[in-house]
């Protein structure tokens, strides 16, 4: 049996959490959570479960526990049994006060437990303790600190004997939120919107449907994911997920926020448990995964950082999209052979990783490679490593033709108004690649237009390396254009949003 998705609704007003529950019936939801503690007046029960649409939870969950219950417990209780006097589908008990709200009817109990410091040390003896409290289902939601925190919550749920509805909390514990209902849950829960989550690291209902089509993965569903920190903001499970959906792929891309401490035990043990098949890999952990890795693709040992690691038990193969992206978008602009870059010059802004991988790409090339960055060390030291040469920061226009790379992150939002470079100072046959893709446009992409360059945008780059992981994952060609306007659309709606 799949899975379901219980969607929270946590509203001040009747009216509001009543609309909100039809709407989301009508966008197919088919399992509610309505949190009676948000309701600011007298909470009037009939009115919210009499013609309830679908199956509904009710919850009145406490300060202490995450909610917003500020009035006496004995009229939480109250509520509580009225609910279940109602006939309600289910009701949420929390353990403690569980074995005193006897069973009555057909309401099925939840008994829970929340933790919002941690996951426990004995979360699999409060779970035992929680079978004993006369349950239809139990439900456990802890803080994660470490991705393990994940692991323990779902084999805990796969070797429960009742029903267990366990989720992490925070963006660490977002894959347990995800993957729940593969290892036996009967729901996983998710917001009305994204906006407004009831709990640390929620998805939204859109999200959890949309993006991961959360019912429908099975213990067959092919996982891949992105592993970073932070990740919430990566756009690569948007538009991964896109393509798989697109192929009618039964494979789905995560969010694995890792925090460095635990990146070797999250690659070497944790995602083969898991059963993820391939990483994306980004900021901070480009160069932490090197030591991680069975096998490195040239790219990785000569840019020294790995983007992307496939998993072919028991190897763990690394290999750099970035370079390889980066070298294609500019060909694509040039529309020649691949000597294309031979001994023409080129200026790097920046030498952090995007902007090692494309000089390394450009200097494997033949291209007359100078590298120049806001702290002048780090520049030296990219050009030593490459043999090429460095200027000065503030020496940058006197670079007039060839291909201008901005690699810095200036003119990314927020900071639209912001350019790296004046473009007005470059000759017109220079192309100008920026690296920055949100926005897609920048202002130096937009001057250099005006003023009459070839431009490459960060969105051709990131779609290019996306499309590469693609392929590496899963042997199929990406769909490209899929991907692009999966990215187009996330940006557009982060710039509306803000
Ligand atoms: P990184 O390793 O942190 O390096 C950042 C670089 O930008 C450093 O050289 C840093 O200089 C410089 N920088 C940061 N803020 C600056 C400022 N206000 N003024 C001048 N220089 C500044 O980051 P990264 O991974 O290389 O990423 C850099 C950019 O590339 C980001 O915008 C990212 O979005 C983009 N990128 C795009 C793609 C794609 O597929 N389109 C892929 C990877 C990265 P210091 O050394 O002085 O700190």
């Amino acid at each position: 049996m799949s899975s379901k998705i219980c969607v929270s609704i946590g509203r001040g007003r009747h009216k509001h959490m009543i609309a909100e529950h039809r709407h989301l019936v009508e966008q197919g939801a088919s399992l509610v959570e309505l949190r009676l503690d948000f309701i600011r007046r007298a909470v009037n029960l009939k009115r919210l479960i009499a013609d309830r649409p679908c199956p509904t939870i009710v919850t009145v969950r406490r300060s202490q526990d995450g909610g917003r219950w500020e009035d006496r417990e004995d009229a939480r209780q109250i509520l509580l049994r009225s609910a279940i006097a109602d006939g309600v589908d289910y009701v949420d008990l929390e353990m403690d006060i569980a074995g005193s709200i006897p069973r009555f009817g057909k309401t099925k109990r939840i008994v829970s437990y929340h933790n919002f410091q941690e996951t426990p040390e004995n979360l699999e003896d409060l779970h035992r303790q929680m079978t004993e409290l006369d349950p239809d289902i139990v439900k456990l939601a802890t803080m994660a600190h470490h991705p393990q925190d994940n692991l323990r919550m779902l084999n805990l749920i796969q070797s429960s004997g009742v029903p267990t509805v366990g989720m992490c909390m925070g963006e660490i514990g977002t894959p347990s939120r995800i993957l729940c209902g593969r290892y036996g849950a009967p729901f996983t829960y998710a917001t009305f919107h994204h906006e407004r989550a009831l709990a640390p690291g929620q998805l939204s209902y859109r999200q959890m449907t949309q993006v991961y089509d959360f019912e429908q993965i099975t213990n067959d569903t092919k996982l891949f994911g992105v592993v970073a920190d932070p990740v919430a903001h990566s756009l690569s499970p948007l538009i991964h997920n896109a393509a798989f959906q697109h192929l009618g792929m039964d494979c789905r891309y995560l969010p694995f926020r890792v925090p460095r401490e635990d990146l070797t035990d999250f690659v070497q043990r944790q995602c083969g448990e898991l059963g993820v098949r391939g990483l994306s890999v980004t900021i901070p952990h480009k160069e932490a995964v090197l030591p991680l890795l069975t096998d490195a693709a040239p790219a990785v040992r000569e840019v020294r950082a790995c983007n992307t690691i496939v998993f072919d038990d028991p190897n763990r193969n690394g290999f750099n999209t970035d370079y390889s992206a980066a070298i294609s978008s500019i060909l694509a602009v040039l529309g020649e052979s691949d000597d294309a870059l031979k001994d023409r010059d080129a200026l790097v802004l920046g030498a952090g990783g995007a902007a090692s991988a494309i000089a390394r790409a450009l200097v494997d090339r033949g291209a007359r490679v100078k590298i120049t960055n806001r702290t002048s060390a780090r520049a030296q030291q990219l050009a030593e490593q490459l043999s090429c040469r460095w200027i000065e920061w503030d020496d940058r226009h006197s670079f007039v033709d060839g291909i201008l790379v901005n690699a810095t992150p200036i003119g990314m939002h927020p900071n639209v108004d912001e350019a790296p470079f004046k473009a007005k100072v470059l000759d017109r046959k220079t192309i100008v690649f920026d690296t920055v893709y949100n926005p897609e446009q920048t202002l130096l992409i937009k001057e250099a237009r005006a003023h009459g360059c070839r431009t490459i945008t960060g969105v051709d780059m990131f779609v290019r390396q996306a499309a590469m992981q693609f392929k590496l994952f899963t042997g199929q060609e990406a769909p490209a254009d899929v991907m692009r306007s999966a990215i187009h659309r996330a940006i557009g709606a982060a710039q509306i949003a803000s």
